[in-house]
């Protein structure tokens, strides 16, 4: 059993048995993965305050023969992220980043990248001066990318037209995009039935698509495009992902 270390996000945590506790963490070498700290609870040094939802730290760990979970050696804590724990609507919009990061990603598949980003997007929405809903938009546009499920928002998927005449555009899940007005087919009520989504949310998410991480936060955009990329972007990864994740539903009371 060789001991290992890796730079890790804690995405999840819950108590086991009487003072043990299971921790999730996207981690940059091994992507997701889980682990056991054997009496975290009774305030071992090794982990005091480290093994909190959100925390970045360099996570050493050993592999277990005869468990997928690993076990916990030490924590070293890089980034607390404090200030997420000290706003409802912060602690909620990162709660949420890491929920679907947990159900966007499998064990024992890293991409460094996405690591990256999660990284950025906690700390951009420890930052941001804007509403913190916005920093998911920005989290799950940049990640659905990443992970090779970009919707086209760039012109109708049909006629690739994007034009105020032929709008309403809706966007598509089965269609991976917009769709015109003249384009959805009358008679298919699953498609008339889709998202109705405006030109300028449109354009803007697909900003948002082609810029620099390290530029999104100069972005403008309106309440209402933050509200209509929120409806969006659920409905398209509860498609994929064949589940809803209940978490939108208390973004979504935020304002
Ligand atoms: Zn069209």
């Amino acid at each position: 059993v060789e001991p290992a270390s890796t730079p890790a996000i804690v995405i999840g945590v819950k108590d086991y048995g009487e003072s043990d506790k299971i921790v999730t963490f996207y981690s940059l070498s091994r992507g997701r993965m889980a682990g056991i700290a054997k009496g975290a609870k009774r305030s071992l040094k090794r982990f005091v305050n480290k093994l909190e939802l959100f925390s970045l730290l360099e996570l050493f760990f050993s592999d277990s023969r005869s468990s997928s979970l690993v076990r916990l050696d030490q924590a070293d804590l890089l980034d607390p992220f404090p200030a997420l724990r000290e706003n409802y609507d912060r602690y909620t919009a990162a709660a949420l980043i890491c929920e679907l990061t947990f159900h966007w990603t499998r064990e024992n598949d890293p991409d460094p990248n996405l690591f990256s980003l999660l990284a950025w997007s906690l700390k951009n929405i420890e930052d941001l001066k804007r509403p913190a809903p916005w920093g998911v938009v920005l989290f799950q546009i940049k990640m659905l990318t990443l992970l090779g499920y970009q919707p086209d928002l760039n012109g109708c998927t049909e006629c690739g037209s994007l034009s105020p005449r032929k709008a309403p555009y809706r966007f598509s899940s089965a269609r991976n995009g917009l769709v015109c007005t003249p384009c959805a087919r009358p008679d298919n009520r699953f498609e008339t039935a889709c998202l109705p989504i405006s030109l300028s949310t449109s354009r803007f998410l697909h900003k948002a698509q082609e810029m620099d991480t390290s530029m999104l936060p100069r972005l403008r955009f309106s309440r209402e495009a933050v509200e209509e990329s929120i409806a969006l972007l659920r409905s398209y990864s509860s498609t994929i992902l064949q589940r809803d994740i209940n978490s939108w539903d208390q973004l979504v009371k935020t304002k």
